[in-house]
């Protein structure tokens, strides 16, 4: 054997023990539901959060809908431990992750400048671990979406981050990390990631580029932020929405995607980017999607995925207008109403 191929051998049976010495994977009592958030997700200090176009509590308002409107108790929902540092390197380089020790390239990262200039232990406790947290409740979903046949992570999908770069409000691979441990610890070997966010998902298609278990539909508007031609190469099925696109057009879109994929491939487990910045509205996403159509679409989603009894991963992704958290509050409580997932 080559002292390369021997490398990347050692790499992946330390790898693996990493994979399989982590506590993310912990047993959830039948007294919880499939529903996974922690305070701690929120993101709000100093009033920096302000300065990012976006509600960065988002994750805790989606909640707090769903509890005062009888929908959920707040004892039933599932709070997953934060990512340590050996979790992350499972996808990520030392590097990577020792760039975050520097503020200006967290600042990067997230998009608001004036995190450059602050200590870089408060980045890291303020910044740093609500998204490692969510990464933890990303990895635990899939466990739990195997048990319960779905479940919805209330934050995560941090698709522009890959092993090597983070970009786009994203910090961490959540979605590659969730695959890899569900490789090893849901003994699975095909994953399809529909991503719906509107933007592309360049993060996990740089991960999985020509890795054939995972297959990818990723529709989003080809004319907006990230623009990365290289990842997609990497897409296995291309739907594009393009600016100005209607609810009828794209749910049209979305059934003939979701015929098509299951055509193609026959995955054990679906990673679903449930991104809502399709909103008609959303500066940033520049789709006409109506929040009726939002709840059309998480429906369609959950539908395939159950008829063909396919275990989902639900992860809420981008989408920070004030209004984000009652659309995605309103279409979990469609999804309760129509037994696609149980949250009673
Ligand atoms: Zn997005």
């Amino acid at each position: 054997m080559s002292s390369s191929a021997s490398k990347a051998d050692d790499l992946e049976t330390l790898k693996r023990r990493r994979i399989l010495s982590s506590k993310l994977y912990f047993d959830v009592p039948p007294s919880k539901v499939p529903l996974i958030y922690s305070p701690s997700y929120d993101i709000s200090f100093l009033g920096i959060e302000k300065l990012h176009p976006f509600d960065s509590s988002k994750w805790g308002r989606i909640c707090q809908f769903l509890v005062t409107d009888g929908f959920l108790r707040k004892n039933s929902i599932v709070e997953p431990l934060e990512s340590t540092k050996d979790d992350l390197l499972v996808v990520h380089s030392e590097s990577y992750l020792n760039s975050l020790k520097r503020s200006s390239s967290v600042a990067v990262i997230v998009e608001v400048p004036p995190v450059a200039v602050l200590p870089n232990c408060l980045v890291q406790q303020k910044v740093l671990r609500p998204f490692r947290k969510q990464v933890g409740g990303t990895i635990l979903a899939a466990k739990l979406a195997q048990e319960r046949g779905c479940a919805i992570n209330v934050g995560g999908g941090f698709h522009h981050c890959s092993a090597e770069r983070g970009g786009g409000f994203c910090v961490f691979a959540d979605i590659s990390l969730c695959i890899h441990f569900a490789f090893v610890r849901l003994n699975i070997s095909r994953v399809m990631i529909i991503d719906l966010d509107a933007h592309q998902g360049n993060g996990h298609e740089m991960d999985f580029a020509n890795d054939r278990r995972v297959y990818i539909l990723d529709m989003y508007n080809p004319q907006i932020y990230p623009l990365d031609y290289e990842a997609r190469r990497y897409i296995d099925q291309k739907v594009e929405v393009p600016t100005g696109t209607s609810t009828s057009e794209y749910l049209t879109k979305l059934d003939d995607a979701l015929e098509v994929a299951s055509r193609n491939f026959n995955p054990e487990l679906i990673i679903y980017n449930a991104g809502t910045d399709i909103l008609d509205g959303d500066p940033l996403g520049r789709l006409k999607i109506s929040p009726e159509g939002i709840g059309m679409r998480d429906e369609k989603v959950f539908r395939f995925a159950k008829e063909r009894s396919i275990p989902l991963v639900m992860l809420t992704s981008g989408g920070y207008m004030k209004s984000s958290a009652r659309v995605i509050a309103d279409s979990i409580i469609n999804l309760s109403k129509k037994a696609l997932i149980e949250l009673q």
